[in-house]
C-alpha cells in the first residue's frame, strides 16, 4: 500500500506493540522467558494503557482484511486496485501486474469465486481465512457444533469400538485425554500467527502444551480472523457433485440439529477445498483368524484413558507416536502390554527393561478361539484385548466425481502436488492429504496457493503437464519401492514440498529454525520417548523462532 494511504494512527499503534515484542525478546535472549511469561511484562505496560491484552499478540499487527474485488467492477482499466492480503501474503502489489502473465500462458483476468470449504479444523480456518484474503465468497461447512476439528477433545466414543461397523454412530477426534503435541507450540503453529504462550493462568504454557491449549490456539485464529461469520455449524456435507455442463459443483448439506434438523439443502458452487481430516475413519490391519478370536478389539480412535484396560493382558499393534503414548499410558495399570511393531530398532524385541510388564515382539501371524496371538517370531501369548494403533483411512463418503478421483489404499488420486486433481483443477481441491508434516505451516501454504490460483493470480500447468508430474511422481515411488499408502506420507520431502508450494505462493521459504525444531524432537523422541516433551536444550531455535515472529510483524507493520 502506498505510504501516503495508511492511517497513521495505526501505524503508531503497530510500532509500539512492536517496540513491545522486542522488549520480549530482550527477556528472551538473556534467557529470563521464553515460555510462560512471555508476554507478562508487555501485558502490565498494556493494562496501563487499557487496552486489551490480546492486542500484544504478534498476529494481531496485521494487515486490513483486503476488500473483495471483482473483475469489470472493481477494477480500473481492467488492473485490479486490490488483491488478496497484499501485506501477509507474499505478493507485492508492486509486482503484480506481471504475476498475470507466466511463460506460455495468456494472462487470466482475477476472479473472485464462490467457493465451498468442508470441514471448521486447522485446514478449513486457515483455508478460509486465505480464501477471503483472496477475495473469493467463502462458505465453511462444519457438521460439528464449533470450530478445532480433530483438537474438539469428547469422552464420547462410537458404538462398534474398532470402527468397522458402517452404521456405526460415528465420532469425529481421536484424541485421548491426556494428549500432548508433538511438535514444539512454535514450530506447530501457522506462519503469520505465531502459537506462543499465553499470559493467562487458563491456558496451558508449555512447549508441548496439551490438546485443550490448541483447541484455544485455533479459536483466537477463528476469533482473531472473523473466521466464524463464514461457518455453518452443524452443518455436514452429504454430497458433492460436478454439474459438469456448468463447470461448477452442487453440494448438498444436512441440517443437524436445531428446528430445522434433517433439513437438506442444494446450493452451487464454485469451486470446493476439501478439509475434511483424516484421522476419523480407522484402519485395520488383517490378522489371520480374527472373526474367531475370543477377546475384545478396539481401535485408537476410540481409546481415551487408560481404565478400560486395568488388570488386563493387552496386545497393541503400531509404533506411531499415539501408540507410544498409549503403550506406556496402558503398562501403568494393565497386568501385561505385548506390542507388535512393524519396524523396531534391532535388539529391542523382549522384555522392556524400563517395565515389569511390558514387551515388544514383531508382527502378529494369526489368532485363535483360546484367545491366543501367536507372534512371528514364534512367541505366543493369551490376551484379553487387541488394541490397533493402525492409522485411518482417507474417507470422503461425500464426494461423487465419476471416478476422477479415488481413494485407493490410501491413495488419494490422482492428484497434483496431493492437492489438485488435474482434470477438475482448480475447481476441487484438496487441504492437508499429506502426512509425516509439520501440519499446520502446512495447510497455510496449501490454502495460499488454491486462493491464488483460483483468483487466476497463479497459473497451474495444463492438465496433460499435471497429469505428467503426478505419473512421474507414482513411478517414482514404485521405482523405490514404496507402497501405495504412503503415497502422502512427506517423510524427507518435508522441506522440498513446503519449499516448493511457498516459491508457487511467493512466499519466504520454510524456516530453518522450524524444520530444525522439528528435527530435534524427533531426535530426542527416539532417545527419550517418555521425557522428550519436558527437555528442550536448543534454546538457540526458540530464539531464532521468535526473532522470526517479530521480523515477520516488523514487515507487517514497516
Ligand atoms: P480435522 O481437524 O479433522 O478437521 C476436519 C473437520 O471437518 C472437522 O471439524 C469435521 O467435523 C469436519 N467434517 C468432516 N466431514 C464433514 C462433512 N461431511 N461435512 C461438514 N464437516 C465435515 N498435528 C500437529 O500439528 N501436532 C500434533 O501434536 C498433532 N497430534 C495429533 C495427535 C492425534 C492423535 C491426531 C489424530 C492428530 C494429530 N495431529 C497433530 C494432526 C492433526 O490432525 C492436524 O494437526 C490437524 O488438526 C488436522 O486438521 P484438519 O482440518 O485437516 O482436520
Amino acid at each position: 500500500m502506498p505510504r501516503s494511504h495508511r492511517d497513521p494512527a495505526k501505524s503508531r499503534r503497530d510500532r509500539l506493540d512492536l517496540f513491545e515484542i522486542r522488549r520480549d525478546l530482550v527477556k528472551v535472549r538473556s534467557g529470563l522467558a521464553i515460555s510462560g511469561d512471555f508476554w507478562q511484562n508487555s501485558a502490565d505496560i498494556h493494562t496501563t494503557r487499557n487496552r486489551s491484552r490480546t492486542d500484544l499478540n504478534p498476529a494481531k499487527i496485521r494487515p486490513p482484511e483486503p476488500t473483495p474485488f471483482t473483475v469489470g467492477d472493481g477494477s480500473k482499466n481492467g488492473k485490479p486496485e486490490m488483491i488478496g492480503s497484499i501485506k501477509i501474503s507474499c505478493a507485492s502489489l508492486a509486482g503484480f501486474p506481471s504475476m498475470l502473465r507466466s511463460p506460455g500462458h495468456a494472462p487470466q483476468p482475477i476472479v473472485s469465486r464462490h467457493v465451498a470449504v468442508i470441514g471448521a479444523g486447522a485446514a478449513g480456518l486457515v483455508t478460509a481465512r486465505e480464501l477471503r484474503r483472496e477475495g473469493h465468497s467463502v462458505v465453511v461447512f462444519e457438521r460439528g457444533d464449533q470450530v478445532g476439528g480433530t483438537w474438539v477433545y469428547t469422552l464420547n466414543v462410537e458404538s462398534d469400538p474398532i470402527g468397522l461397523e458402517p452404521t456405526r454412530t460415528t465420532v469425529h477426534s481421536s484424541l485421548y485425554d491426556s494428549l500432548r503435541t508433538n511438535i514444539p507450540r512454535e514450530a506447530m503453529g501457522f506462519r503469520d500467527y505465531p502459537f506462543v504462550p499465553k499470559d493467562d493462568p487458563d491456558r496451558d504454557p508449555r512447549r508441548f502444551p496439551g490438546h485443550r491449549e490448541v483447541l484455544m490456539y485455533l479459536q483466537d485464529f477463528t476469533r482473531e480472523f472473523r473466521i466464524d461469520e463464514l461457518v455453518r455449524f452443524e452443518t455436514e456435507v452429504v454430497r458433492v457433485r460436478l454439474v459438469e455442463e456448468e463447470e461448477k459443483w452442487k453440494i448438498k448439506s444436512k441440517q443437524r440439529s436445531g428446528k430445522e434438523m434433517g433439513l437438506e439443502l442444494d446450493e452451487i458452487f464454485d469451486a470446493v477445498v476439501v478439509c475434511n481430516g483424516h484421522f476419523t475413519e480407522p484402519r485395520v490391519a488383517y490378522i489371520p483368524g480374527i472373526n474367531e478370536w475370543s477377546g475384545k478389539q478396539m481401535h485408537s480412535h476410540n481409546y481415551r484413558d487408560p481404565e478400560p484396560f486395568r488388570d488386563q493382558v493387552v496386545v497393541l499393534i503400531g509404533n506411531s507416536v499415539s501408540a507410544f503414548d498409549i503403550s506406556w499410558e496402558v503398562a501403568g495399570v494393565a497386568k501385561e502390554i505385548h506390542i507388535a511393531a512393524r519396524t523396531v530398532i534391532d535388539g529391542t524385541f523382549g522384555k522392556q527393561p524400563a517395565y515389569d510388564n511390558m514387551w515388544l515382539h514383531p508382527m502378529i501371524k494369526d489368532v485363535c478361539e483360546d484367545g491366543s496371538v501367536n507372534f512371528l517370531d514364534g512367541s505366543i501369548v493369551i490376551a484379553d484385548i487387541i488394541l490397533h494403533c493402525t492409522g485411518y483411512k482417507y474417507h470422503f463418503p461425500f464426494l461423487e466425481t465419476n471416478g476422477i478421483v479415488t481413494a485407493d489404499d490410501n491413495r488419494v488420486g490422482p492428484l497434483y502436488k496431493h492437492m489438485f486433481p488435474p482434470a477438475l483443477a482448480p475447481r476441487l481441491s484438496f487441504v492437508g492429504l499429506p502426512w509425516k508434516a509439520i501440519p499446520f505451516p502446512m495447510f497455510e501454504l496449501q490454502s495460499k496457493w488454491i486462493g491464488g490460483v483460483l483468483s487466476n493470480r497463479f497459473t497451474l500447468p495444463s492438465q496433460e503437464e499435471m497429469m505428467g508430474d503426478v505419473e512421474a511422481f507414482y513411478s517414482s515411488l514404485e521405482t523405490f519401492g514404496t507402497p501405495k499408502r504412503y503415497t502422502h506420507c512427506l517423510g524427507d520431502n518435508l522441506v522440498e514440498y513446503n519449499n516448493w508450494l511457498a516459491s508457487q505462493c511467493r512466499c519466504p521459504a520454510f524456516e530453518d529454525w522450524r524444520m530444525q525444531m522439528f528435527l530435534v524432537t524427533i531426535k530426542s523422541k527416539l532417545a527419550h520417548l517418555e521425557s522428550y516433551r519436558e527437555e528442550w536444550e536448543a534454546q538457540h531455535l526458540v530464539l531464532q523462532a521468535y526473532e522470526d515472529f517479530i521480523k515477520h510483524t516488523s514487515e507487517q507493520v514497516s
